[in-house]
């Protein structure tokens, strides 16, 4: 009998577990929407990164604290100026699907060096990305609180 370390059974159960586990709702801004309506946004959703979407309402980038801060450093006054100027933009935007394995996606944040991910589903008609959920490092840290308790998951 070759049985497997307790380590082993922990990892091979991590390796299972998949994205729509531990995600959370997404928050959603449109491409018009001012740097300070974002900011307000971030505030009220207590939320550290926002996901910018198009009229379609297919993704089209990703603005994060320190995105807003800096365009809160320009001249411009922050009711004009809208969150499209100012996003990460696709397609350099890094996504994930909600049956991707976790552990990918730890090591996409960690890779990337960003907080968290869209979770998306191609639309139906057209091209794009349809945003159904969020996955940050809060979720990721969730799983290890999880596995410390040894809850089934
Ligand atoms: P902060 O900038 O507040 O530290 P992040 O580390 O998440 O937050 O973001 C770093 C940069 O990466 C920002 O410019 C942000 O727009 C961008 N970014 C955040 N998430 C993504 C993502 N999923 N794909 C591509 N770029 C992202």
């Amino acid at each position: 009998y070759t049985g497997k370390s307790n380590t082993q059974i922990l990892s091979d159960k991590v390796k299972t577990i998949t994205v729509d586990h531990y995600k959370s709702r997404p928050v959603v801004v449109n491409e018009s929407s001012s740097v300070y309506e974002a900011i307000t946004t971030m505030f009220l959703e207590d939320v550290g990164t926002l996901f910018v979407v198009d009229k379609l309402a297919t993704l089209s980038g990703v603005v994060s604290r320190k995105d807003l801060l800096r365009a809160s450093l320009g001249q411009q006054s922050l009711e004009t100026i809208p969150v499209g100027v100012i996003m990460t933009r696709m397609p350099n935007i890094t996504v994930c699907h909600g049956d991707d394995f976790i552990i990918d996606i730890a090591k996409k944040l960690i890779t990337k060096q960003i907080d968290g991910l869209p979770i998306v589903k191609k639309v139906t008609h057209g091209s794009g990305y349809e945003v159904t959920g969020r996955i940050t490092k809060t979720n990721i840290t969730s799983l290890l609180v999880d596995l410390a308790n040894n809850e089934s998951i």
